[in-house]
């Protein structure tokens, strides 16, 4: 098992950069480790993976976690996304990953620094992940959707005022396990600012 370093949820969402990994050191040629995430609830959530940058291979990042879903079956994980690097203006180069996802039949390929898991069982880039939440919204209309988003926030805010007590005889309290799924509505700042500018370009 590898070091886990741990990473506030609460900003983002569940998101790994290549910042991050560059800080923890992970271009070092070949690394296990992973990401846990806690919110200021004391909920949980984390992954391993591990980075290959060695001349064994073509650089890559291999997840490996398993997906726990609030009531759902759990399922293991085991994928890889390519390391590319973008050269930069002052000279040197920085990692990126490269979103390999697959959505509404189309492969994605876009060069990325950060991977979102929102609402799929996958990584993905933040244009692959807002086409998950799209796809969600069902018949709604995007408006209706955005609002809902907004609603959930709102209600999520005013709950968490509310709540003096997490746990009661060991288990979550009522409160605590409805602002779980509030929560769970919500996507990641950067999926919300594309859903907006979606909705302003229209
Ligand atoms: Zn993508």
């Amino acid at each position: 098992m590898g070091m886990y370093a741990t990473k506030n949820s609460s900003d983002d969402g569940y998101s790994i950069d290549t910042k991050w990994l560059k800080k923890y050191d992970y271009f070092c040629g070949f690394k296990y480790g992973g990401i846990k995430w806690t919110n200021g609830w004391g909920h949980e959530a984390s992954i391993s993976f591990s980075v290959d940058t060695s001349f064994m291979n073509s650089p890559n990042i291999r997840f490996q976690y398993s997906t726990s879903r609030y009531g759902g079956e759990k399922k293991e994980m085991d994928y890889s996304f390519p390391l590319v690097k973008v050269p930069c203006n002052l000279g040197g180069s920085r990692w990126a990953f490269q979103c390999t996802l697959c959505k509404n039949g189309r492969y994605c390929g876009r060069t990325v620094y950060t991977l979102y898991q929102a609402g799929s069982d996958y990584f993905g880039c933040r244009h692959c992940m807002s086409i998950v939440y799209e796809s969600q919204r069902h018949s709604r209309s995007k408006f209706e959707y955005f609002g809902k988003i907004l609603d959930s926030e709102r209600k999520a805010c005013e709950l968490r005022k509310t709540i003096h007590k997490r746990h009661y005889k060991g288990r979550p309290t009522r409160k605590v396990r409805r602002l779980r799924r509030l929560e769970k509505r919500i996507p990641p700042t950067g999926v919300i600012a594309e859903l907006e500018m979606n909705l302003l370009r229209k």
